[in-house]
């Protein structure tokens, strides 16, 4: 380990890829964004705030400098969407055969249909305000309003979406005619998070997970910092629990549609978060 100075690396990632356990890397791209621009701007942005923490994570107790972490950097994005998710799935597909985890920094949401791909997961859980289930949008499958579409065309059908209230009827229908399981934000704020993920975690039993956490799950109130803004959203400590519980059963993260459009609440969620998911799954703990 060394020191480091700089803020082209997520902090307290300061191991080498060969030693790392965890690999964070950036995908700066927000072709296909339908509203607020800027996601490109999120992997540098959310790194700025990584240094606002401290090492120690009294949570967990752990000093993040001690977790074997790289930051191999951001990928150069293509232009076009269907050639940034092979350019995704080919670096996930290393970065998991090298028996790593990888942690995906957005970037759009398109990006992590690739990365889902590569990992082929069990059960792919995400958090999102939207069902992202269109076939299609807007010329493309392969627009970030698509993912967890092609995340059930294309890697697996166990799937899993917190936080939603945002999608058409159609989406709701598919959905619904495709055991795809959705808690709304609603749900959360009603019955509680902690006895939604009790029913989670007994679901996905041993199974393999993938988690992704679009930012805008969170009320846009709190962090109006990201692509698409839906109010009446989760909370951060909802998001919080949800990982803390989550992370440990997964071997694939990413944390997409950060906008620096904000006085940098989201960012600094998804900085405080990230941590919270390498913390969890290193540390194994369930509760
Ligand atoms: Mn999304
Ligand atoms: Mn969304």
């Amino acid at each position: 380990m060394m020191e480091h100075l700089s803020l082209n690396i997520f902090a307290d990632a300061v191991f080498d890829y060969n030693d790392a356990d965890y690999v964070i890397f950036g995908v700066p791209y927000d072709g296909t964004t339908s509203f607020n621009p800027g996601t490109r701007y999120g992997p540098s942005v959310i790194r700025k705030y990584s240094y606002n923490f401290e090492s120690y994570i009294p949570d967990y107790d752990i000093e993040l400098d001690t977790v074997p972490i790289a930051d191999i950097g951001d990928i150069f994005p293509e232009c076009l969407p269907d050639l940034v998710e092979e350019q995704v799935f080919a670096i996930t597909r290393e970065i998991i055969s090298d028996g790593k985890t990888p942690v995906m920094l957005g970037g759009e949401h398109s990006i992590s249909a690739g990365a889902v791909r590569a990992a082929s997961p069990d059960w792919y859980v995400v958090c999102d305000a939207h069902l992202d289930l269109r076939k299609e949008y807007r010329g493309s499958e392969y627009n970030h309003a698509c993912t967890t579409r092609r995340v059930f065309d294309h890697a697996t059908g166990n799937i899993i979406i917190l936080g939603a209230r945002s999608g058409t009827r159609e989406q709701y229908e598919f959905a619904g005619s495709n055991s795809i399981t959705v808690y709304s934000a609603e749900d959360i704020m009603k019955r509680g998070i902690s006895s939604i993920l009790d029913d989670i975690i007994s679901k996905v039993g041993d199974g393999s997970v993938y988690l992704s956490v679009d930012a805008d799950v969170i009320d846009c109130m709190i962090t109006p910092g990201v692509g698409t803004p839906e109010p009446f959203g989760i909370t951060p400590s909802d998001l919080k629990e949800i990982i803390h519980r989550i992370a440990p059963l997964s071997f694939g993260f990413d944390y997409v549609e950060v906008c620096e459009s904000d006085y940098g609440q989201a960012a600094n969620l998804a900085a405080w978060m990230i941590r919270e998911m390498i913390a969890a799954n290193f540390t194994g703990d369930k509760n």
